[in-house]
């Protein structure tokens, strides 16, 4: 065994003392592949590599193949993985503490909300709830905006979406989720939604009537392809819901924390509420919803709402964790240059069609090859990039990503191209 490979294998052992995972250690891919299918519930389908290990924006499969990471577990590896600053303040706050329920309150629980307020720059009186996913913070927006119910006489019974949206899978965020087959066997759900075209001004102020009680937007729809709307259309979204007296949502579970290049994609557009997941913790799980404005944070009244994990200290830690290094290592501007370089790059390939996004979120369409199979093709030649339908591929690597690692996609994409066409 070389020195390498037995630190590697201590390091592990060290990071995994159940002996149930030790006894893993060493089994092949195919081997775990098999495990999984007999104890896992099958809704996600066979995962495609058992992953093992990470250090900066690559990742290690059971069988040792390398790859790199360019989707970063969904946008969430903000960081990339085993990020010094990241570690050492998740395993120095659960060693000193942990947990607290929501009976109590922590240092880093009061300045994650604080530090949140400042970089969406909410007008004074603007607060901050903690979950821990994405859906559950537009579980939490859901409940906020029923409360806008109108009168007895002009109740506000609808709620507005946008053609192809995605807010996630319980009950609530489904309602709002456009794919009908991720609907559909669930039905009935428990919102009255409506779903209008997607950056169609005259069809939004059509739709938002006084019966409606809020607009959910997701500044690029990230899992529909990445979709962009234009700031004009926010703007709009803003001076509409406002006239007609609806809340405006913002979903950037997908869009926030230096994902764009600026720290929320909707900037400088401010909605009533602002849901966040994805990167927020760099890996750990956590959700906020920001709510902006003192008159909208009346809308939820002391025990209308609540979450025994939302707010752990381990989880705020990793957040301002993450906001500290995007500000101390100005990210922001790096994740504007290399995702420019990016696109410009992609757009020169061959069988490469349109290419879209900002910062470190992109999407390019192939012109003929099959994207789940360059999926494939890809994953065999060591990178990981996701398909969002069958003709585009979605990128979203850890923002710390270079453009040397990037370049190593963009000389091996011909190759991946002709082999999935
Ligand atoms: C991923 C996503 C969600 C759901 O987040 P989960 O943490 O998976 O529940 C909601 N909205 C958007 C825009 C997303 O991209």
């Amino acid at each position: 065994m070389s020195q390498n490979a037995a630190e590697t294998t201590a390091a592990q052992l060290a990071a995994n003392p159940a002996p149930e995972v030790t006894e893993l250690t060493g089994l092949s891919s195919k081997a775990l592949s098999e495990r999984y299918s007999k104890s896992l519930l099958g809704v996600f389908g066979t995962p495609q590599r058992v992953l093992v290990r990470g250090a900066g924006c690559h990742v290690w499969d059971a069988d040792g193949n390398q790859y790199l990471d360019l989707l970063g577990g969904i946008a969430v590896n903000t960081l990339g993985h085993g990020h010094p600053l990241l570690t050492s303040v998740i395993t120095s706050q659960l060693a000193t503490l942990g947990h607290v329920s929501n009976f109590f309150t922590s240092p880093s629980q009061i300045a994650l909300a604080e530090k949140l307020l400042e970089i969406s720059a909410a007008p004074a009186g603007s607060k901050v709830f903690f979950a821990n996913s994405g859906t559950e913070a537009n579980e939490a927006a859901l409940k906020l905006t029923r409360r806008n119910a109108g009168t007895e006489a002009a109740p506000r019974t609808k709620v507005i979406a946008l053609e192809h949206s995605f807010h996630g899978r319980t009950l609530g965020a489904l309602s709002l989720t456009y794919k009908e087959k991720y609907r559909a066997p669930f039905a009935p759900l428990p919102e009255n939604v409506s779903w209008i075209p997607a950056g169609d001004i005259e069809a939004l102020r059509a739709a938002v009537d006084e019966t409606v009680s809020a607009v959910f937007i997701e500044p690029i729809q990230g899992e529909a392809g990445v979709l962009e709307l234009s700031t004009e259309y926010l703007q709009a979204a803003r001076e509409i819901t406002r006239d007609s007296g609806a809340l405006l949502v913002f979903d950037e579970v997908q869009t926030g924390m230096g994902r764009t290049g600026q720290f929320f994609a909707s900037a400088p557009v401010i909605p009533d509420v602002m849901t966040l997941a994805k990167g927020l913790g760099g890996g750990f799980p956590i959700g906020a919803m920001i709510v902006f404005g003192q008159e909208n944070t009346a809308w939820l009244t002391p025990g209308e709402h609540g979450t025994t994990f939302g707010g752990n200290p381990v989880a705020c830690a990793a957040g301002l964790a993450v906001i500290h290094t995007i500000e101390k290592e100005n990210l922001l501007a790096h994740v504007r240059a290399t995702g420019d370089w990016l696109r410009e790059q992609l757009a020169g390939i061959q069988g490469i069609g349109a290419v879209r996004g900002a910062g470190l979120l992109t999407a390019f369409e192939l012109k003929s090859a099959n994207a789940p199979k360059l999926v494939t093709a890809a994953l065999d030649a060591g990178f990981i990039v996701n398909a969002t339908d069958e003709k585009t591929i979605r990128l979203a690597p850890p923002l710390v990503i270079t453009t040397e690692q990037l370049a190593t996609l963009v000389t091996a994409l011909p190759q991946l191209i002709s082999a999935a066409s």
